[in-house]
């Protein structure tokens, strides 16, 4: 039976730690649905449509990967597609401590799913979206750290609407 897991994030923007990870995955599972959450209460820097788009594009060329959108609780979109699996990735301790409370409640809500962890590439553990996001609004240079596709979309965002 074809095995398919939910890799659930907010993507903003979506970094090359994200990307290892699905590319890590994709060669695991037969299917790996990037489902970007439309439910968050943050104030996003990449509206939801442009997050979609560019999630898109990024995984255009990777058989086995899906995008969509999803409100509500992962256990719930896992459960829609018949997935039973999470993917998270673990860059710290502190990412341990808050994933690990996340799967032990994702298990409570629906047995049948087990979270994968994967530990983060060294060269891409000091990738976070929320450090990026900080780049862009002081100006700097935020091209090692995403897909070029971020880039260029980014480099030609008006940063006073931040
Ligand atoms: P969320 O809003 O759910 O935290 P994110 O988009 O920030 O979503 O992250 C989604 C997943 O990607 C999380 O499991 C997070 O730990 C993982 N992740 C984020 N950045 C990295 C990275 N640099 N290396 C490995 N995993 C990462």
């Amino acid at each position: 039976m074809p095995q398919s897991a939910v890799f659930p994030g907010s993507f903003d923007p979506i970094t090359l730690g994200h990307t290892d990870i699905v590319e890590r995955a994709s060669k695991i599972f037969d299917k790996v649905y990037v489902a970007i959450g439309q439910n968050t209460t943050k104030t996003t820097l990449f509206p939801f449509g442009k997050r979609m788009e560019i999630v898109s594009k990024v995984f255009v060329n990777i058989p086995g990967v899906e995008v969509l959108s999803y409100e509500g609780l992962t256990v719930e979109i896992c459960r829609k597609l018949g997935a039973k699996y999470v993917v998270r990735g673990l860059r710290s301790g502190t990412d341990f401590d808050y994933e690990r409370n996340i799967a032990l409640m994702n298990s409570k809500l629906y047995p049948d799913i087990e979270t994968v962890f994967f530990i983060s590439n060294p060269d891409y553990a000091g990738i976070s979206s929320t450090i990026v996001r900080e780049i862009y609004k002081f100006g700097g240079d935020i091209s090692n750290f995403v897909p070029d596709i971020v880039s260029d979309y980014i480099g030609k965002m008006d940063r006073a609407v931040y």
